[in-house]
């Protein structure tokens, strides 16, 4: 078993440097695996109606005070003044909910308008000990779909259906088919009444019996804040890995007085869920590769393709399939250094890419490939190849 961080290093992903303790030097490959990460989850919340933010990282002590931060969170926060040397006033975020609130008190809300539904991939920063920090897998600055749900109580618990139901997809797309769930109950120092408690803990129960979903209680494993769901995936060595999440929180919208127009005409206080997919896209691709052992999903694979031109008479052509992709947006790398053919396929599988293409006089002549995948070996025309790549890219 390899490392996450012996993988990203074989597969050219990313690095960190003591110059920045607990957060990542993106490379290249990396950051085009982060991205499409991003892109997929970001087009999941789009079919279900949220609509992306983005929202400061630096903000005041004011709004950390108001949110209960200060008093619950202030150890793991990064706090800086607006010029050098002035007292610290600023706090880098932890989480991105308190602007969301801001967000939503621009406005008078109408029950018409809920439940309102924002995400945003919120780059945020938490002190942790220096000794606790594992490569991209614990981090002090990384990147939450941070999705924020406000709604009535009585929109609730279909919206934590779609969130089980948005989780299992995304999570199928990678692969995963195991998926453990855990419902946290109050624990004992809460805030908020006994009333409003129970009402939280049996719309999430609800959820998950209404979804099928077969799951444990935590009792007492809640925030002081609310009651959550927690998922977690299980990888075939049996490896339990903490993902998604979604909280109902009732003590935020009190402490922020947020409110809207019920079909009454009358002030209500909504409801706030806190949910997120991934949870960090970071530790998600830390996960992705322990799991995988770098062989990625071939949808999500940052260079899915190596081409060897076996003669020199054969560079021209290789160039021009290498273009040919990229205009499909498929990567490829040209593996067109020293050494043997044999050599040369053997960096590429230790690169771990998936599919290898090589290149002489009768494919130049042909206008077609021969395609490697493990040990299987394959004559193709071009095309025929790049429908093959664009189907394994369809997930
Ligand atoms: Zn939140």
């Amino acid at each position: 078993m390899q490392t996450h961080r012996e993988i990203a290093q074989q597969l050219d992903l990313f690095h960190s440097d003591p110059i920045a303790p607990g957060m990542i030097f993106w490379h290249p490959n990396g950051w085009q695996l982060f991205q499409d990460i991003q892109a997929h989850i970001r087009s999941i919340y789009r079919q279900d109606r949220f609509q992306e933010v983005r929202t400061p990282q630096f903000l005041k002590k004011d709004l950390w005070e108001i949110s209960g931060h200060m008093a619950m969170y202030r150890e793991a926060m990064f706090f800086g003044g607006e010029a050098e040397g002035e007292e610290a006033s600023y706090a880098l975020k932890p989480m991105s909910c308190p602007a969301h609130i801001l967000l939503y008190k621009r406005g008078i809300h109408s029950y018409r308008e809920l439940p309102l539904k924002w995400f945003e991939f919120g780059l945020v920063h938490r002190n942790e000990s220096s000794g606790s920090l594992n490569g991209c897998l614990r981090l002090r600055q990384f990147t939450q779909d941070d999705a924020h749900v406000f709604c009535a109580w009585s929109q609730a618990k279909e919206e934590i259906k779609a969130f089980l139901r948005r989780a299992k997809q995304v999570y199928q797309a990678y692969g995963y088919r195991q998926l453990q769930i855990k419902v946290s109950t109050r624990p004992e120092s809460a805030l908020g009444s006994e009333q409003d408690w129970a009402r939280a803990e049996a719309i999430l129960i609800e959820a998950c019996q209404q979804s099928s979903e077969e799951y444990e209680i935590q009792v007492g494993e809640g925030a002081f804040y609310g009651p959550k769901i927690e998922l977690a995936l299980e990888d075939s060595i049996g490896r339990i890995w903490q993902c998604g999440t979604v909280q109902l929180d009732f003590n935020l919208p009190e402490r922020f007085g947020l409110e809207f127009t019920n079909s009454q005409g009358q002030p209500e206080r909504p409801i706030i869920l806190h949910q997120a997919v991934y949870g960090s896209l970071e530790r998600w691709i830390g996960i992705l590769l322990e799991v995988t052992q770098g062989k990625l999903p071939e949808w999500i694979h940052p260079m899915p393709v190596a081409i060897i031109p076996v003669e020199s008479s054969a560079d021209e052509y290789a160039r021009q399939v290498v273009a040919r992709l990229l205009r499909e947006d498929i990567n490829t790398h040209m593996e067109s250094g020293d050494g043997s053919i044999g050599r040369k396929i053997k960096r590429c599988y230790a690169a771990k890419i998936p599919n290898i293409v090589i290149v002489g006089d009768r494919e130049v002549g042909e206008n077609s490939v021969m395609l490697r995948r493990g040990k299987e070996q394959e004559h193709m025309s071009l095309e025929a190849f790049i429908a093959l790549l664009k189907h394994q890219r369809g997930h």
